[in-house]
């Protein structure tokens, strides 16, 4: 089954807002194996949508819409999925029904403007939105399906996954799905990983592999395809070994981990807590551990950058276990830590001062305190790349 993505909005002509509905939709769309043909965009102008929307029919089997279905005059999707295929808009007491109950829970009135909500085109099928005012809508004819959904991100979001992929699935027969694991690496570049996973990207099929960088992490992606989730997981699980295998002791996590809730983890394993003193990000360090909650992080001070840095000072300060000192020395971040067993320093070159560096150092010393509480000494060299 082909499908096609049609958003709907001046704002996201005029660059307003980022289209996150349309990563949302293509990313649950590649998820369930429909394949995305292509994706337009298109300002709120009745000839301009009719034209997109009559293309996308020709093209496509299915043409997901967001955008423009709520009560206000510029929202139009609605008279615009009529015409195009043909039928005129019906009203539907139980969508004004829909709409009152919606109204009255949360005290508003309903105005006018609102029962434009409460018309479809003849022929087509209400989709519910629990989230907010606009119903969803299923048009079809010989052509294909025109599905549309409102432009809130919340409620298309919940529209999508609860009604819509369902509904595809089930008219097309779609059985299997993609199903992937992220693993995450800090501290090395993408080139180095990519120099370890090169022939895997190029010969795995199912599951397949894929690097994409960030400042923050490098993320290898293994993908699979298969009948149910168990059955992907059960693909990705040896390719995910043999990762491992090759950057060991470098994949800090799977999926949502953070590198402050590793950190966080081992240092509640050990009893131990936490104290900054930060000379360099600007507090980013302290931002990341005080997310974790004061059984593990005890206080951090913040400080110019001239000032060099103890970490057992800053430790005693706040009557944490440990300390990070995080400092400017001779044109390269310093970085100190102690923990009841040993003081381990080590140095970061920087470019500028800037966010991305600030970030990164931040990254870099979160992944020294890592590795070290895991006891990975060789591979802690690696956190200089
Ligand atoms: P409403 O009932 O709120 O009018 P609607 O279906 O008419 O909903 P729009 O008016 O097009 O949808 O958009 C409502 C809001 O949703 C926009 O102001 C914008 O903040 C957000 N939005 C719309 N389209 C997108 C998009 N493609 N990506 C992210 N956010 C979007
Ligand atoms: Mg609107």
């Amino acid at each position: 089954v082909q499908a096609e993505i049609l958003m709907i909005g001046t704002e996201l002509l005029l660059g307003q807002i980022a289209d996150t509905n349309a990563t949302y939709i293509a990313k649950a769309l590649a998820e369930n194996g429909i394949n995305l043909y292509q994706k337009t965009t298109v300002g709120d102008n009745r000839e301009r949508i009719n034209r997109a929307l009559r293309d996308a029919l020709e093209r496509s089997d299915v043409v997901l819409v967001s955008g423009g279905l709520g009560p206000t005059e510029d929202d139009i999707t609605r008279d615009c999925v009529a015409e195009v295929i043909g039928k005129s808009l019906e009203y539907r007491e139980e969508l004004y029904a829909q709409l009152s109950a919606r109204f009255a829970k949360v005290r508003r009135p309903l105005t006018d403007n609102n029962k434009k909500q409460a018309y479809a085109p003849e022929g087509s099928t209400s989709i519910e939105n629990p989230n907010g005012t606009a119903p969803g809508l299923i048009a079809e004819d010989e052509r294909g399906v025109v599905i549309c959904m409102p432009g809130v991100p919340r409620e298309l979001y919940a529209m999508l996954d609860d009604s819509v992929v369902p509904f595809i699935r089930e008219k097309y027969g779609i059985e299997g799905l993609l199903h992937s694991r992220v693993l995450k690496v800090c501290g090395i570049g993408e080139s180095r990983v990519d120099d370890a996973m090169g022939d895997l990207i190029l010969s795995q099929k199912n599951p397949t592999v894929g690097v994409l960088a960030s400042p923050e992490f490098v993320r290898i992606r293994i993908t699979a395809r298969a009948a149910s989730v168990e059955e992907a997981e059960a693909l990705i699980e040896p390719v995910d070994a043999v990762v491992r295998e090759r950057l060991p002791g470098l994949v800090m996590g799977v999926d949502d981990a953070t590198l402050e809730g590793v950190v966080a983890k081992q240092l509640a394993e050990r009893g131990w807590t936490v104290a900054v003193r930060d000379s360099f990000t600007g507090g980013l360090i302290a931002q990341r551990l005080a997310a974790k909650g004061d059984s593990v992080f005890r206080g951090g001070v913040v400080a110019s950058s001239t000032e060099s840095v103890r970490a057992d000072l800053v430790r005693d300060q706040f009557g944490a276990t440990c300390g990070l000192g995080v400092s400017i020395q001779d044109g390269e971040v310093a970085l100190e830590f102690v923990t009841p067993a040993e003081t381990t320093s080590w140095r970061v070159p920087y470019g500028k001062n800037d966010a991305l560096q600030r970030l990164r150092t931040a990254v870099i010393c979160l992944e020294h305190i890592r590795r070290h509480l895991a006891g990975i000494t060789e591979a802690s060299q690696d956190a200089k790349a």
